[in-house]
């Protein structure tokens, strides 16, 4: 049996069962552990793309039309292996826009404003983009972000979230909270959130519960159905490797999906695809949560991210991704500690259910950007975010123990 607090890189590679996932994928050269900003490129989906180019010079505009991979309809082969992800059902998620764009749409559906229940809850180390949709959301129905703004952060001195605190916020504020909107994982400290339990609570003063999933979808196994959250949204050029600008998902619970008293930005893309070409102009919705959909979709985008998607299918699924990360974190604890002991602290909760395979290193012993700006020069991919996290992510998809290893050895030589 390998184990990651005794055995080597080598031996807890051999013993890998998703090891060769690596070979699907081009990476660049060095050690790539950046997959939480951008993935790698899956080789399938330069073909993928390809085979676009393809049809769309073949075809033309019969491209919309033709075959299994009609683009009217391209978005559905999306459906499954999204929904398996995020533990939804096919009528819940959809692929469509990009991750701030599903927020705004989905906050003009749950976030509904009146005089009495007007607060939204972020939180108060919220990604800007997430900040700047909620704030913007409450100015433009008439609101001020100064009285209906409500964020929540760590406690002076601490680094993460204790789930104690957020609920009690929520109870704090009660009749007066529309919207709850975190995180599923933290983007700086990389913290899950308790989805389930901050839903209940969310629910239990008569809130909407929204979480943006950007962190978390591709990284940890997820239950958006049985945990109840009303809505969700996510990018997929991060843990879902869809490249740059790729197209984002969007979830919203069964029992929204076909009501059609909510408020909602329309477009042609939302009816009923039967006869949506009649261009009749009475909105037949489709009785899913395609009927947020406004635009056709982004094909190319679309090829990248299906081609990706198959992979997490090889792979077994976030379950099996999940087993191999939780080993991944254990080595590349021990590996630090053994190497770095408290020349570097990570910014991560300890414990494994708070944890995905982001860590936030902050360097104790000396200048944390210039050690980041080395591991740069030395072709370690890896980020900074202020004010003094070096984010890197072992992706059990294609990192390996080896990656992990050699990255402790370089930072054990750079780090003062
Ligand atoms: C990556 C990320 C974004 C980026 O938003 P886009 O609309 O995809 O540009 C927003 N919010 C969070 C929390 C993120 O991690």
């Amino acid at each position: 049996m390998t184990d990651p607090s005794t055995s080597s890189a080598a031996e807890l590679d051999a013993a890998d069962p998703l090891a060769n996932l690596r070979h699907e994928f081009e990476l660049p050269e060095g050690i790539y552990l950046v997959g939480n900003s951008l993935g790698a490129l899956p080789k399938a989906a330069r073909t993928a793309i390809q085979t676009e180019v393809d049809r769309w010079a073949t075809l033309g505009v019969e491209g919309h039309f033709t075959g299994e991979l009609a683009w009217k309809n391209y978005h559905e082969l999306l459906t499954q292996p999204m929904a398996a992800l995020t533990g939804t059902h096919s009528d819940e998620v959809v692929a469509m826009n990009g991750l701030t764009v599903n927020l705004h749409l989905l906050m003009v559906s749950f976030y509904t404003p009146t005089p009495q229940r007007h607060k939204i809850l972020i939180e108060a180390g919220a990604f800007p983009s997430d900040h700047f949709a909620a704030e913007s959301q409450i100015r433009q129905r008439g609101f001020d972000p100064a009285t209906s703004l409500i964020t929540i952060g760590p406690r002076d001195g601490e680094s993460v979230l204790r789930t104690d605190d957020i609920v009690a916020t929520i109870a704090e504020h009660g009749e007066e909270l529309c919207l709850v909107l975190l995180p599923g994982v933290q983007y700086y400290t990389g913290q899950v959130l308790p989805i389930a339990e901050i839903t209940e609570a969310g629910h239990a003063v008569g809130a909407m519960v929204g979480f943006d999933l950007a962190h978390a979808v591709g990284n940890i196994e997820l239950n958006l159905h049985d945990d109840d959250v009303d809505f969700a949204a996510w990018c997929t050029y991060k843990y879902l490797n869809s490249g740059p600008g790729g197209v984002a998902g969007a979830f919203v619970h069964r029992r929204h999906v076909t009501n059609q008293d909510l408020p909602k930005f329309l477009g042609w893309w939302g009816t009923n695809p039967e006869t949506r070409f009649a261009m009749a102009t009475e909105f037949d919705a489709m009785q899913s949560v395609e009927s947020w959909q406004l635009s056709n979709a982004p094909i190319f985008q679309m090829a990248a991210l299906r081609a990706s998607l198959d992979l997490f299918q090889q792979a077994g699924g976030m379950s099996a991704l999940r087993a191999k990360s939780e080993q991944q974190i254990r080595f590349f604890d021990r590996r630090l500690t053994e190497s770095l002991g408290d020349r570097v602290e990570n910014l991560s909760p300890a414990e494994m259910h708070q944890r995905g395979c982001q860590f936030a290193l902050r360097v104790v012993s000396g200048d944390g950007r210039a050690v980041f700006e080395q591991l740069e020069h030395e072709r370690v991919f890896c980020d900074w975010r202020e004010p003094d996290a070096i984010r890197v992510a072992p992706v059990p998809l294609y990192n390996s123990f080896d990656d992990i290893d050699r990255f402790v050895d370089i930072l054990d030589r750079i780090v003062p």
